[in-house]
């Protein structure tokens, strides 16, 4: 028997399910992410990248200066940041000096393998973060950090490098880089003891 109050009720009902329905849509996308692609995609008319979830390469060809180390493209550093390699790379050259990248980009993924297989070697997050950053406190998750190899290369680097905005800053990482603009007007910060106690 439909009464008219009956019939307002299931109304209700129904508002009520198709409510649930999009607030689970939303959980949902919000989730894996795709909240923001589909956000992206109305605004820009491409989905917006989120840097932490670019992944770089996962190894490269020899570095040709010391077979230890490899030289991988620098894929998946933010766009400023590619441009401040090159030119990094291109006045090494003319320097005669030859930079190999032996790590550049990752991922927040490949940043958390890393970890987890120091966990594993190490037994302990608290051991395992003096080797290797977790993923929200690396800045080659963020894609601003390169690794440069052989040592030597690192050297340039480092005595020429804050013109160009790249900048060492641990004291147990001599091979490692940060790009941030200001540093070419301001100079480098004083380098840290290490990542983990920055
Ligand atoms: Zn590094």
């Amino acid at each position: 028997v439909s009464t008219p109050l009956a019939a307002s009720h299931r109304g209700t009902i129904g508002l009520a399910v198709a409510l649930v329905l999009v607030a689970l849509t939303v959980v949902a996308l919000g989730t894996t992410g795709g909240l923001y692609s589909l956000l992206g995609t109305r605004i820009a008319g491409h989905a917006a990248p989120v840097i932490e979830d670019v992944p770089g390469p996962e190894t490269g060809p020899e570095c040709p200066l010391d077979a230890r180390y490899v030289n991988e493209e620098p894929i998946g550093l933010r766009p400023d940041v590619l441009a401040a390699w090159r030119r990094l790379r291109t006045d090494a050259e003319r320097a005669d000096v030859r930079l190999c990248l032996n790590d550049g980009k990752r991922s927040a993924t490949q940043q958390q393998r890393e970890f987890d297989a120091a966990v594993e070697k190490f037994g302990t997050p608290e051991l395992a973060a003096q080797y290797v950053l977790p993923p929200e406190k690396s800045m080659h998750v963020k894609g601003i950090a390169v690794d440069v190899q052989p040592l030597s290369s690192a050297g340039w680097v480092e005595d020429n490098g804050a013109a160009l905005g790249w900048c060492r800053r641990y004291e147990n990482e001599p091979w490692h880089f940060e790009y941030v603009q200001r540093y070419v007007s301001a100079g480098c910060p004083d380098l840290l003891p290490s990542a983990n106690e920055s």
